[in-house]
């Protein structure tokens, strides 16, 4: 056996980069962009890791991966411990490790990103997941004896897939009722099969089912059930239903025919296949044809490349801010790029034209930076006297989500914050009502698939207490 490698030749050693299509097959295909690290691969990228006594990646990491000590047992080829590990914290990882913000998080705060060479945590993460997946190993195995206890989840997006998990194997029985036909979340209605095949998140919800987890599909709790009714039938609520309503921009010409959201085009195209021709729920033909998108985060990344992807000739990002502001993960916005899509950025639309109903093109105004803002970016603001206009035959608008008002609604009990989001005890989960939890996007406004699964697991935590003892302080 070789002896194990100085500080010093570790940090010799280059980042592996990830194997991926070409970008020209792959702007013509669904088919995963990232094709993932062989063996070797990983261990080479493995023996980067300087094993620091206060490893930073973890602090940067929301649910606190152990990374080092699973890096470790990466370099010594024990990838099934190094699973286990990982699981402790995260029961997703062949999902996170696609589609987390890593350079904002693990890898942001990694020793070695000041020579921007941070170890590939992410990359790592998902070899582990895909490893164990194929050689059989089940993330969650075991279910304990029969509580009695009934659980109801609202929503399956990663927060309530993440809730449903622990419960089940804690012996309660869980029912997720979910409003779409498939369960997932924005992991299937959402991100396409390009960057997050759908396969995995159906081979973690087969093992929940698998389990015992029952999925209730077309349940739309505000309408077909009430929060009320599910609370008379369960010993307590979880409510994940995320933040799906998208913003709009508010200008004229946004109910011309051509004009998208985000959800709505992302939703036709991954969940409905509106690609095919006799697809129930199509979107306009984009063959050769020039597309808009308005947008910075991983949305109007997903649209644009999802827009190249169904033919569309010329695919341009509009953001009204730099690419320094743009929250979307810096991968998406390489690829996106290699995939011939053009950003144009300081532009916010004023208007979008067109005749007899149809959409032609958007008046824009030219922006520039000024003061920070609340959320610390600066803001943009108008250029007088630069406006242009673009020709376009769709346009896709991808500047935000906020929660759905339908089930918040019908439940008056329930308090929220001035963001319409529900208001909750962070520690807990608890929202103002006995027995009721929350967590995900329903809480924080539209975040990450990490942070959504965090806070389920917390929420879980938390239910378990609420049944052993009925204790309950309100948020
Ligand atoms: P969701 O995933 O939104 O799931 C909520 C579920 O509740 C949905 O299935 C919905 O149909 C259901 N529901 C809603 N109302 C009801 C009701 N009344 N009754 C029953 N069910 C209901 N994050 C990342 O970390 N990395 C990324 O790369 C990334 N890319 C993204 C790309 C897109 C296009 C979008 C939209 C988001 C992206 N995000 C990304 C954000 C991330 O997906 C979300 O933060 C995360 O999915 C939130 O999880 P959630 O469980 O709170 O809600
Ligand atoms: Fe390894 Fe970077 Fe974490 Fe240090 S901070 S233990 S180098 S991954």
């Amino acid at each position: 056996m070789n002896p194990p490698l100085t500080k010093r030749e570790r940090m010799k050693l280059d980042r592996t980069d990830m194997p991926e299509r070409d970008a020209d097959e792959r702007a013509a295909s669904f088919d995963e962009v990232n094709l993932g690290f062989t063996a070797k691969m990983a261990q080479l990228e493995a023996m980067r890791c300087l094993e620091c006594k206060q490893p930073k990646c973890v602090e940067g990491c929301p649910v606190g991966i152990e990374i080092d000590l699973f890096i470790r047992l990466v370099a010594e080829g024990s990838i099934g411990a190094a699973a286990e590990v990982i699981q402790r914290d995260n029961l997703l990882p062949a999902i996170c490790g696609r589609v987390c913000p890593q350079e904002n998080q693990c890898e942001g705060a990694c020793v070695l990103a000041k020579k921007e060479r941070p170890i590939a945590i992410g990359h790592l993460e998902r070899y582990v997941a895909d490893y164990v997946r194929s050689e059989g190993f089940e993330y969650v195995t075991e279910r304990q004896i029969s509580t009695g206890k009934r659980v109801a989840v609202i929503g399956s997006g990663p927060a309530g897939l993440a809730v449903a998990g622990d419960l089940i194997q804690s012996g309660h029985d869980v029912t997720v009722y979910e409003a779409l036909h498939q369960p997932g979340g924005v992991l299937v209605y959402g991100i396409p099969e390009f960057r997050l095949p759908k396969e995995i998140v159906q081979t973690e919800i087969a093992g929940l089912e698998q389990l015992g987890v029952v999925f209730e599909m077309n349940a739309i709790v505000g309408r077909t059930h009430t929060l009320d009714e599910l609370l008379e039938d369960h010993d307590a609520v979880f409510i994940g239903v995320g933040a799906g309503l998208p913003r709009f921009l508010d200008v004229p010409g946004e109910n011309l025919i051509g004009v998208y959201s985000a959800n709505e085009f992302l939703t036709r195209v991954n969940l409905m296949k509106a690609w095919l021709a006799d697809s129930e729920t199509p979107v306009l033909n984009v063959q050769g044809k020039t597309v808009v998108v308005f947008g910075g985060g991983n949305t109007a990344m997903d649209a644009a490349r999802t827009a190249r992807r169904m033919g569309a000739a010329d695919v341009r990002v509009m953001y009204r801010r730099t690419e320094t502001e743009m929250p979307a993960r810096k991968e998406e916005v390489r690829h996106a790029r290699e995939e011939g899509i053009v950003f144009d950025f300081l532009v916010s639309p004023t208007e979008l034209y067109g005749a007899d109903g149809l959409l032609e093109g958007v008046a824009l105004q030219r922006m520039e930076l000024g003061q920070p803002d609340e959320s610390g970016r600066r803001r943009p603001q108008a250029l007088p006297g630069e406006v242009e206009t673009v020709p376009t035959d769709l346009a896709v608008v991808a500047i935000g989500n906020r929660p759905n008002p339908l089930l918040l609604s019908t439940c008056p009990d329930l308090q929220r914050t001035k963001w319409g989001t529900i208001a909750v005890d962070e520690a807990t989960g608890r929202t103002s009502m006995p027995g009721v939890f929350a967590g995900g996007d329903i809480v924080t406004g539209g975040a990450t698939v990490i942070l959504a699964m965090g806070a389920g697991r917390k929420a879980a935590a938390s239910i378990e207490e609420w049944l052993d003892n009925g204790n309950w302080t309100t948020a």
